[in-house]
């Protein structure tokens, strides 16, 4: 793969740009120089011998964090590994991702989560791990929630499968509570989703295909809204893809329920007319819904109801995605096309770029409550930098992920990373 360096040069001289901090919520015009991994005056490094980046027209700011990652480490690494998936992240202009722990064995035991953290320890991304909220995701027993916090999981989740049990989902629920991190839930019930593969309306019945109805989403994020609001824990709903759950949340939030919730580039930016060419890579979970959804997605990204973006990267092989629309797996993946979506998108409707990089910065951060790196001297790299105007098209050599199943392809964007540095490796398109 061409323009990913895991070394970062000595001394980085940034010039050009404008700097913003989304722990701060300022702005300044100015060149910043980076040294043996940490920020420094520009003045401090060697004009001559240090690698320069030209930043003009661009933002630098807090490298994107994505808390909604499969990089399907253990047991499927012909579709991605730990360094596949932080080279992608990397590219994509993420300096942090959450793994999701349905993966195989899933990650349900301390001991896994161990494992990952060391190994993901020393590459440029930093490695968050999610542990399961059930042992082997069955949905009946909880896993080993206290050791898994002791080993350093950042959240709990079965993701790929909802909590059908709203016993089990409350157990785990105060659990989380008392240990002061969210519990995410799969919201879609599997009954009323049924076989759907595609949302249920006029168009799966114009394709022949099973639909998954709204109401599947809708009801399990109110079961789940009710059982956050009674236990006072913090509900964190994924991938939000219907107009009815949008209004659900904005409701139970409103009342002082503590939910947050985030929503992918692909509902935001696609609609359901995407698989008209029956395109098993745009066969996601839950499915790519209504126009009237997509746009209650993106007012709820304004309006702050949805507090982040994240992308449900969810890499799988061409052998599996050429298998027919009912049999092919759900899941895109998005590290790489993830900025170029947002922006583009969001600000048509009008969000500033600063607002834009709140949503994959500051929001998930607050989410699963972590530190951002202040941008000032002396502290550690951690940057992104982003052309806001810059248009291009996505394309198979902008694919950094093992798979390649995206039905971007081919989209023209305004909004694209340049590079993405850490103390531990960078990345840089020129
Ligand atoms: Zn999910």
């Amino acid at each position: 793969m061409r323009d990913v360096s895991r070394t970062l040069p000595e001394e980085i001289l940034i010039t050009g740009g404008s700097i913003y901090d989304p722990a701060t919520g300022k702005s300044r015009k100015s060149d910043i120089g980076v040294k043996q991994g940490v920020l420094v005056a520009p003045d401090a490094v060697q004009t001559d011998s240090a690698t320069s980046i030209d930043a003009t027209g661009c933002i630098i700011t807090h490298g994107l964090i994505d808390i909604h990652v499969h990089f399907r480490e253990p047991g499927r690494e012909d579709k991605e590994n730990l360094q596949t998936g932080a080279r992608a992240a990397l590219a994509g202009g993420f300096t942090r991702v959450c793994m999701m722990p349905n993966t195989n064995p899933p990650i349900d035991s301390p001991e896994v989560v161990r494992s990952l953290l060391e190994k993901g320890a020393d590459l440029p991304v930093q490695i968050n791990v999610i542990g399961a909220i059930t042992r082997e995701q069955k949905g009946v027993e909880l896993a080993e929630l206290l050791e898994m916090y002791a080993a350093g999981v950042v959240a709990f989740s079965d993701d790929g499968m909802p909590v059908e049990n709203g016993q089990v989902l409350r157990n785990a629920l105060l659990y989380a509570r008392d240990l002061g991190i969210p519990i995410i839930n799969h919201a879609e019930d599997t009954h009323l989703r049924a076989d759907g593969v595609v949302n249920q309306g006029a168009l799966s019945t114009r394709l022949g295909l099973p639909g998954n109805p709204v109401e599947a989403e809708a009801s399990m994020i109110h079961r789940d809204l009710l059982l956050a609001g009674e236990t006072d824990a913090r509900l964190h709903v994924p991938h939000v893809s219907t107009a009815l759950a949008v209004e659900l949340i904005r409701k139970f939030k409103g009342q002082g329920v503590r939910v947050t919730a985030e929503a992918t580039p692909h509902h935001l930016g696609l609609t359901e007319d995407t698989l008209t060419g029956f395109n098993t890579n745009a066969k996601v979970a839950p499915p790519l819904r209504a126009e009237k959804d997509r746009q209650a997605i993106v007012a709820a990204l304004v309006d702050g109801t949805i507090d982040c973006i994240a992308t449900d990267h969810a890499p799988h092989t061409v052998d599996e995605k050429e298998h027919d629309m009912i049999n092919a797996p759900f899941g895109m993946i998005g590290l790489d096309s993830a900025v170029g979506m947002a922006f583009t998108v969001l600000r048509q409707a009008g969000l500033a770029v600063e607002q834009i990089i709140d949503l994959f910065t500051s929001g998930p951060a607050a989410v699963m409550g972590m530190e951002l790196t202040p941008i000032e001297e002396g502290a550690p790299v951690e940057l992104v930098i982003i052309n806001p105007d810059e248009n291009w098209t996505y394309g198979p050599e902008d694919i950094y992920s093992r798979s390649r199943n995206t039905p971007m392809l081919g989209m023209n964007f305004t909004g694209r990373v340049s590079a993405a540095i850490t103390s531990k490796g960078w990345f840089c398109r020129s």
